[in-house]
């Protein structure tokens, strides 16, 4: 029981320190020192106004100088690593599956956020994910659903990237306009080093379909025409998620 809270409250410390980048990344400031402060009023943020999740509700959701809101976002961000670690220890006996789930968890929490806010993917977290899902291949038998089979990894690498480099060249050369980007390519290399070539069509047409369904209602108002960018880091994100979950079981009802 002890050891399940204790990472239970890594986790929290662990979507602690993803707020911290999710904020500071796309403004290109550094992310491992500096005191926190907060983002309205610029005044730093005491230690024991900082504790993840216990503060917030201490503060009531506000800052201590200013009084201002604090974005509900870190609150669920801490909440939802802490309760993903939990989970991802319970379910799987593996430690070494365990930790690379924990890490990847908090890697595509941040990329999520950052790309839904900003339309881009930080290089040292598309990287990071890159190097890790490489890396796994060469552990011990981890019972996943990720592939550790090398020559499968990498293709599924080349896959990824090639695929989304693609869309990106028949886009600027057909409509003239940017659909996606080079951080898309990196997040689906990423997804295919991961699983292996054969997740990525299926991640590729997910995400379409996601982000179509999505953006439906706001091109059915007009607010929106198909050119105006959409950040597609969250839909190829989600499908993995999916595919990750479901993927295997989805192939094998294909196949038969
Ligand atoms: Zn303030």
């Amino acid at each position: 029981m002890e050891h399940l809270i204790f990472i239970f409250l890594i986790g929290l410390c662990a979507g602690s320190f993803a707020n911290v980048c999710i904020y500071r990344l796309p403004k290109r400031k550094q992310v491992l020192f500096g005191r926190s402060y907060c983002p309205k009023c610029k005044k730093k943020i005491k230690w024991f106004d900082n504790i993840p999740v216990i503060s917030f509700f201490l503060l009531n959701g506000k800052c201590r100088s200013c009084k201002k809101k604090i974005s509900l976002q870190y609150f669920i961000i801490e909440l939802l690593i802490g309760t993903g670690f939990l989970l991802i220890f319970l379910n799987y006996q593996n430690y070494f599956a365990s930790i690379l789930l924990s890490i990847l968890l908090v890697m595509y929490v941040m990329i999520f956020f950052i790309d839904f806010k900003h339309f881009i993917i930080p290089d040292v977290l598309n990287f990071g994910v890159i190097f890790l899902a490489f890396f796994k291949n060469f552990l011990p038998d981890l019972t996943l659903v990720f592939t550790q089979n090398i020559i499968l990894s990498i293709i599924g690498g080349i896959v990824g990237y090639s695929l989304i480099w693609i869309i990106i060249y028949l886009y600027r050369t057909f409509k003239k306009v940017e659909g996606m980007g080079l951080g898309d390519a990196k997040l689906m290399a990423g997804i295919g080093l991961l699983f292996g070539w054969p997740s990525v069509p299926f991640v590729l047409f997910v995400s379409a379909v996601l982000g179509l369904l999505l953006v439906m209602p706001s091109l059915l108002k007009k607010k929106r025409s198909l050119k105006s960018e959409i950040p597609f880091g969250p839909y190829i994100i989600t499908a993995g998620v999916i595919y990750f979950f479901f993927g295997e079981y989805l192939y094998n009802f294909i196949l038969i």
